[in-house]
């Protein structure tokens, strides 16, 4: 029987120690693994090339993304530079998204700097812009959908569709959403990635990354790279990220209904000038999120109506928005996006992709609604009393 993801989530590995019967499968964090005989090796011989407790976390990634295998990297980014490493020769081009991750943008442009690989930076919901990129024949696109800090949502099967048709992968950076809310897989990518530190792990106290495939023979491939590169997670973390992944499903829909919530007061709050979400009909891409999400996720952001100093104090008077970069985690978190997540863009490029001064960003956590939904009016009304 096909499971839903939440209990996919719960289920992962359990029941599957052989030695005590542990409900839980117990960690292991040897490095490596002693021989049966001469020349006689078991399933595992060095913790870089394979871990029993990695193996049961990246079989339940896989599972919830339906794809045949999961590596597990140490972190969000070395997972994107596997699958570059992996599958872009120099002179090969790849597709991105021109509003991308800041840190996958600063990473596709420093390695084709260096000659690397070539890098397109392309705005995939135009699509005379798209089919002249995919015109270049481009051996890799990458997918991000909703894209920060905006959360414009483009059309996944759409572009994996026109990257095939190219001769191109299709690879989807799904850590926005989470596989509880959107399944790239099932829309036609070959590849899909996360980084974990977000929804997958939930509690902000990991950083690490996973690469997904849909084809078994690419999956072997990109686990040989792994362990060659180097970049393959750590067993604490597997063990950790596995703890965090039970609640996956619960901590979503919590999470969801918050935002909701939290969007319903801010559209009625007078200091709020533009709201960015994919539940807003005014939010592009929003009628395509409908189709391709099972839910509009907890990610917002909006435009602050006042000056520097009045958005500072509104800041600085949150008590349950902690200023911090990342998302994702069960706490909620706010941030600047030109001081903090986008400041390594220079102004022009933030200004030209959208991104104000004034652009704030939520990721809403799993506190009570109405705790947040106070905390932000107090913060409001302490910034408009100045
Ligand atoms: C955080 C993030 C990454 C990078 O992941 P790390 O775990 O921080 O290395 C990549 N893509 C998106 C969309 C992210 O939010």
């Amino acid at each position: 029987m096909k499971r839903k993801q939440a209990t996919i989530a719960v289920r992962g590995g359990l029941n599957s120690d052989e030695q005590y019967g542990c409900v839980v499968p117990p960690i292991h964090l040897s490095s490596t693994y002693n021989f049966i005989d001469f020349n006689q090796p078991r399933a595992h011989d060095y913790s870089r090339r394979g871990n029993p407790t990695r193996d049961v976390v990246q079989s339940a990634l896989a599972e919830l993304e339906g794809g045949s295998s999961a590596v597990l990297t140490s972190s969000g980014m070395s997972a994107i530079h596997l699958v570059c490493t992996a599958l872009l020769a120099s002179g090969d081009l790849l597709i991105a998204p021109h509003d991308c991750y800041g840190g996958s943008y600063r990473l596709f442009d420093s390695q084709a700097r260096r000659g690397a690989y070539r890098v397109l930076f392309v705005d995939q919901g135009d699509e005379q812009a798209l089919a002249a990129a995919l015109a270049q024949k481009p051996k890799l696109v990458l997918i991000e959908s909703p894209s920060n800090p905006l959360l414009r949502v483009v059309d996944i099967a759409k572009v994996c569709q026109a990257a095939h048709q190219a001769g191109a992968l299709a690879v989807v950076d799904n850590t926005f959403l989470s596989p509880i809310l959107q399944q790239p897989i099932a829309l036609g990518a070959d590849i899909v990635l996360h980084s974990c530190t977000k929804y997958l792990n939930g509690h902000s106290d990991v950083v690490a990354g996973v690469v997904i495939c849909k084809d078994e023979a690419l999956g072997v491939d990109l686990a040989w790279w792994a362990n060659n590169i180097g970049v393959t997670g750590a067993a604490f973390d597997s063990y950790l990220l596995l703890r965090g992944l039970r609640t996956l499903g619960p901590r979503m829909k919590q999470q969801q209904q918050n935002a909701q919530a939290v969007i319903a007061y801010l559209q009625q709050q007078s200091q709020v000038k533009t709201l960015y979400h994919p539940s807003l009909p005014e939010n592009l891409g929003h009628e395509i999120a409908r189709k391709q999400q099972s839910g509009f996720g907890a990610m917002l952001s909006f435009e602050f109506d006042g000056d520097e100093q009045a958005m500072r104090q509104f800041l600085a008077a949150l008590e349950l928005f902690t200023l911090a970069e990342s998302l994702g985690g069960v706490e909620s978190l706010i941030s600047h996006a030109a001081t903090m997540t986008h400041a390594g863009m220079a102004a022009e490029a933030r200004k030209a992709a959208g991104i104000s001064d004034r652009l704030l960003r939520i990721s809403v956590g799993i506190e009570d609604s109405e705790d947040l939904i106070a905390d932000l009016e107090q913060a409001f009304q302490a910034s408009a009393k100045r």
